[in-house]
C-alpha cells in the first residue's frame, strides 16, 4: 500500500468515526416519518422533504402573508415556507421542534427555505435575521427558542447573520391558540422590548417566527424593530395556519 493510499484510508476512517459520533447526538432516522436515513440525508428523508406542503409564495408580492399584514405593518416582503394544518407532516414536525426537544428540525427547515430564498435573489435585500423572542422562562424550560433555530438555518443557507438578543419578550403571555383576532393583538401588543437598538439601526431586517395565524405577534415585534431604526422590514414564518 502506498503512503498516499494509507493516508486516504486513515481519512476515510476518521470521517466515519465523525459520522458515528454525530449520530450519537442526532438520530439516524427521519424525524418526519421515522424511516432510516440514507447517507447524505440530514434530519429529514428525501421523501418527507418532497412531501412538504410548500406555500410557493416566494415570487408572489400579493401572497396571503402580505395581504394579512397589509395596512398593519409596512413590509418589503412577507413569506411563509409551509402550509400548517392541524394534522399532517408540518404539524408533526412543529411538534418535534417545540415539544420533543428536536431543535435540529428548525435548523433543517430553515436551511431548506433559505436555499429557496437564495435562489429567488432575496438574499441581497436583507442585512440581519431576527427571530421573534420567547419569554426567558419559556426559553429556559424548552432549552431554546424554536424560531431562533429556524433563523439559524436560514442564516446558514443565506450567509446572512442572525441575532437572537436584539429584542426580548418582557411579558409572559398566555397561549394565543383559543383567542380571537382582537384578543390576540391585545395579548401581544406590549410584550416586546428592544434590547440593542444599535444593532438594529439602519438594518434591513428579516423577522422570523414559527407559525403565523393572524400575524399579531409579527406585527407587535415588527413595529418595535421599525421604531428602533430598522430601515426595511420583511417577515418569514416557518408555517402559515390555513
Ligand atoms: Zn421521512
Amino acid at each position: 500500500m502506498s503512503s498516499n493510499q494509507m493516508k486516504s484510508n486513515v481519512l476515510v476512517t476518521a470521517r466515519e468515526l465523525c459520522a458515528d459520533f454525530v449520530s450519537l447526538f442526532y438520530p439516524n432516522y427521519c424525524l418526519g416519518c421515522t424511516n432510516a436515513l440514507y447517507k447524505g440525508e440530514e434530519i429529514l428523508c428525501t421523501r418527507c422533504i418532497r412531501e412538504l406542503p410548500k406555500t410557493g409564495y416566494t415570487n408572489d408580492p400579493l401572497n396571503p402573508v402580505m395581504l394579512r399584514l397589509a395596512g398593519r405593518l409596512p413590509l418589503k416582503f412577507g413569506l411563509a415556507f409551509l402550509k400548517f394544518r392541524k394534522t399532517g407532516l408540518v404539524q408533526h414536525l412543529l411538534h418535534q421542534l417545540k415539544y420533543n426537544n428536536h431543535p435540529e428540525v428548525g435548523v433543517r427547515l430553515g436551511k431548506l427555505f433559505g436555499k429557496e430564498l437564495a435562489e429567488s435573489g432575496m438574499k441581497s435585500e436583507i442585512d440581519l435575521i431576527v427571530p421573534v423572542p420567547l419569554h426567558a422562562s419559556r426559553k429556559r424550560r424548552r432549552g431554546y427558542n424554536q424560531s431562533a433555530k429556524f433563523a439559524e438555518g436560514l442564516s446558514s443557507a443565506l450567509s446572512i447573520p442572525w441575532n437572537e438578543s436584539v429584542s426580548s419578550r418582557v411579558v409572559r403571555t398566555s397561549s394565543q391558540t383559543r383567542k380571537s383576532k382582537v384578543d390576540r393583538w391585545e395579548n401581544v401588543k406590549d410584550v416586546f422590548a428592544i434590547e440593542r437598538p444599535e444593532e438594529i439601526n439602519g438594518q434591513r431586517i428579516l423577522l422570523v417566527d414559527d407559525v403565523m395565524t393572524t400575524g399579531a405577534t409579527l406585527e407587535a415585534c415588527g413595529k418595535q424593530l421599525l421604531q428602533a431604526g430598522c430601515v426595511e422590514l420583511s417577515v418569514a414564518c416557518l408555517a402559515e395556519a390555513q
